[in-house]
């Protein structure tokens, strides 16, 4: 059995990468389960470059097999933000109810058609031997009026995703359909494929 440590304090990206596919033979750890203390300060200007932070920080740490997310929403007609800020983007860091609140104050008047976003994940793996890959998903939507359902995490009530009719918002739907579809998902799909084709 293979351990990975997954190298994020966020127990519902944790509880989304555990569950999101099965790399056989793996078994992912969060930080906390593992004992490590890891909390880098994420100042790169690119999802990628803040996943690669984390994830180098971990494995530091660790010496052993490590996976960082870092992930975020871009809305078109704010130029991409709240984008690698999403996290903090009213301040305090991970204050999902402030963040959502302020998203929707900055669209007050922006029309339906206008309000197209992404999530976007970038994922750092690095193995044992100090081995980088890396991978991207992404999920296309647009963002609603008011947070709706109680699923999910982050901006979820807000983000209605063009798949399932266009009609719900991510927090709506069970977390595995959430993964079946997410940028997240996308992401760990595309990393699995990566790892695979470089053991063959
Ligand atoms: P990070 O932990 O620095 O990567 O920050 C990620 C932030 O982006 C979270 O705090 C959320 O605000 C947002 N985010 C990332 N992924 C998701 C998601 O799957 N759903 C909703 N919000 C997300």
């Amino acid at each position: 059995m293979k351990h990975v440590v997954i190298a994020s304090n966020n127990a519902h990206k944790v509880a989304e990468i555990e569950s999101a596919l099965d790399f056989e033979g793996w078994q992912f750890q969060a930080l906390r389960q593992a004992g490590v203390d890891s909390d880098p300060e994420e100042n790169a200007d690119t999802f990628e470059g803040n996943a690669r932070i984390k994830a180098q920080a971990a494995h530091a740490i660790t010496g052993g097999a490590v996976l960082a997310d870092d992930s975020g929403l871009e809305v078109d007609a704010l130029d991409g933000a709240p984008g690698v800020m999403s996290a903090r983007y009213a301040g305090g860091h991970g204050d999902d109810a402030a963040n959502n609140a302020k998203l929707l104050r900055e669209l007050a008047d922006v029309p339906d058609e206008a309000r197209t976003a992404r999530f976007v994940c970038s994922l750092v793996f690095i193995d044992e031997d100090g081995a980088e890959t890396t991978a991207r998903g992404t999920i296309e939507g647009r963002i609603g009026h008011e947070p709706v359902g109680e699923n999910g995490f982050g901006y979820d009530p807000l983000f209605i995703p063009d798949v399932f009719g266009g009609a719900v918002t991510l927090a709506q739907v069970p977390a595995s359909d959430k993964n079946a579809v997410s940028h997240r998902g996308n992401a760990l799909r595309a990393l699995h494929e990566k790892i695979l084709a470089a053991n063959d």
